[in-house]
């Protein structure tokens, strides 16, 4: 079997959702969602395509290292790795089909088959933050069937910062913040999860201030208190309070967190597929933290496609904490008729593991050419 085209689209969704389609000689196709964002289509078709075109589709990882090493010196980081995980994810995506088995099998097999969530409700409606919006929306997440919620907290009280850059918290800043984690403590009670995202904007002393005030709501995860880049004083955020801190979305590959894992400068990561490098470099990750009996969360900002991708690795990997919704993209209400599937993928707040071949669902090409970002070709 021979790669012999591969195609990129980018939809207007919550963000510019990116997808990788790679066609063979043997007629099966597999189908990626990459990292959002500008530029990833691009990539995928200028720089990864002529790396692909004839090589065995089956070769997953020594494919993956091709686009890697032969992407060496023109960012690795950031745009091009956030297509290689969509290039990638389409590889495993045909393997499945051609072999028959779910990608789960392929990297191993599942521990699970339902896999534990948290929605990410953001802040309030119209991304509103007064303690009565977010104790609403925190309603609405759990009455949707979330037992886990997660707001976002950097950003919340900027009309009473001292400076927009400077990473400090005002005490204002702090008495508005507790207010808003108390009052959504207050709406659903303490047998939700609560996690609370500060985004990596905070100076060390401030965030373990907000830390401080923050500890008696008994929260499931702080995340990216500082900035992931200094393990030092990730360690030190991390030593100092109570909170498990949560952080990785940011990094790339095992590279990148072999300094977390091994400094043990956090309490449990955050692995994001489609920007770390891929499925299987997730799993890597994963099993790397596993030697340091630290749990791995599977966080997303992509649509329902990059989720399978997500669930799949999450299956296959003892130390799964949880899979994050983006919950906060539900003004998409199109966004879950984008993959079809034999049964809800969602139930009782947990993602239910496709099992059919390949990724286990079908990617609704009709329902996507309808909403191509204005620009972008539909797969051309
Ligand atoms: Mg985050």
């Amino acid at each position: 079997m021979k790669i012999t085209d591969v195609k990129a689209t980018t939809l207007k969704g919550y963000k510019d959702w990116n997808y990788v389609k790679v066609e063979t000689d043997a007629g099966i196709s597999g189908i990626g969602e990459a990292h959002p964002g500008e530029g990833i289509s691009d990539a995928v078709t200028k720089r990864l395509r002529p790396m692909l075109i004839g090589q065995n589709p089956l070769n997953v990882e020594p494919l993956y290292t091709r686009m890697l090493d032969r992407s060496t010196g023109q960012s690795t980081a950031g745009i091009l790795l956030g297509a290689i995980g969509g290039v990638e994810t389409a590889l495993w995506d045909v393997a499945g089909k051609a072999i028959g088995v779910p990608v789960y099998q392929l990297l191993g097999g599942k521990y699970r088959d339902r896999l534990r969530m948290y929605a990410d409700v953001g802040r309030g409606r119209n991304r509103t933050n007064t303690p009565e919006t977010w104790a609403e929306r925190a309603k609405e997440g759990v009455a949707d069937g979330f037992q886990s919620i997660k707001f976002d907290i950097d950003g919340s009280a900027n009309e009473l910062q001292h400076d927009p850059v400077d990473r400090g918290l005002s005490l204002a800043e702090l008495d508005k913040m507790e207010a808003m984690v108390s009052a959504v403590r207050d709406a659903v009670g303490y047998d939700i999860d609560l996690c609370i995202d500060c985004h990596g904007k905070y100076n060390v002393r401030d965030v373990l201030l907000l830390a401080q005030r923050l500890e008696k709501f008994n929260l499931m995860f702080l995340e990216d208190p500082v900035p992931p880049e200094n393990i030092d004083a990730m360690g030190k955020v991390t030593a100092s309070t109570s909170i498990p801190i949560c952080t990785g979305e940011w990094v790339h590959r095992r590279d990148g967190f072999r300094g977390l894992i091994e400094n043990q400068a956090c309490d449990m990561l955050h692995i994001d597929i489609s920007a770390t490098g891929g499925m299987l470099e997730g799993k890597k990750i994963a099993d790397l933290a596993d030697l340091y009996y630290m749990p791995a969360a599977f966080h997303n900002i992509v649509s329902p496609l990059g989720m399978v991708a997500s669930a799949h690795v999450g299956a296959t990997v003892r130390n799964l904490h949880t899979l994050e919704l983006p919950y906060h993209a539900d003004q998409i209400e199109w966004r879950w008729d984008l993959v079809i599937s034999d049964e809800p993928l969602i139930q009782d707040g947990q993602f239910i593991l496709p099992e059919k071949p390949g990724l286990g669902v079908e990617f609704n090409e009709d329902l996507a050419r309808a909403h191509v970002k204005e620009g972008y070709d539909f797969f051309e």
